[in-house]
């Protein structure tokens, strides 16, 4: 403070110089704090790791065919959902409830469950035996389900095809498509997605 010079001090006294030179540093700060975390951001940095949410279809417990406001089940394609309710109401007759362990997913669920597959089995090639590429799945476009517990699924591959329901994989006993006109005969069966 010996430094200054009168006029300086006289004009601008040292306490409030203090204040100002405070306050502009921690402008500053605030500013390089903020330039520094949008860079960050752009660069993909700080972003959270995509994780699949309701809105996507993710299911993290089954639902039932009745859960009409959840995304997996209120996007399904309506004539596929229309003719697993009439499946069920059949089925309940015989004692057996559906349960719903996936609908319809966005593309970028699809993605992030391949992804996790790749992960699992080590292969993109063995990945794709269990989980379709994005614009291959008929979950993205509403059209395919996939149906437990066990017994609803025997009974769905038993009766499915009187409302056009059928398996349409070797391995996944879980997952129907309409695939016939109601009453007609299931294609053959694929040996699995990458099929
Ligand atoms: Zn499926």
């Amino acid at each position: 403070m010996s430094v200054l010079r009168p006029s300086l001090v006289r004009s601008n006294p040292p306490g409030r110089r203090v204040a100002f030179v405070a306050v502009g540093a921690v402008v500053a700060v605030t500013l390089a704090v903020g330039l520094w975390a949008v860079m960050f951001v752009q660069a993909g940095v700080l972003a959270a790791p995509y994780a699949p949410r309701v809105d996507d279809g993710f299911l993290a417990e089954p639902v039932t065919l009745g859960d009409a406001d959840v995304a997996a089940i209120s996007n399904l394609d309506p004539a596929l959902l229309a003719a697993v309710r009439e499946a069920e109401a059949a089925a309940s007759v015989d004692g057996v409830s559906f349960e719903v362990t996936s609908g319809w997913r966005t593309a970028r669920y699809q993605q992030w469950l391949l992804e996790d597959a790749v992960k699992k089995y080590g292969s993109t090639e063995i990945a794709l035996q269990w989980v379709a590429a994005p614009d291959r799945s008929h979950h993205v476009t509403g059209r395919a389900v996939d149906i437990g517990p066990l017994d609803a699924q025997s009974w769905l591959i038993a009766h499915g095809a009187a409302w056009g329901l059928c398996q349409i994989y070797a391995n996944e006993r879980w997952h129907f498509e309409l695939a016939t006109e109601p009453g007609g005969a299931c294609p053959a069966l694929l040996e699995n997605a990458a099929g």
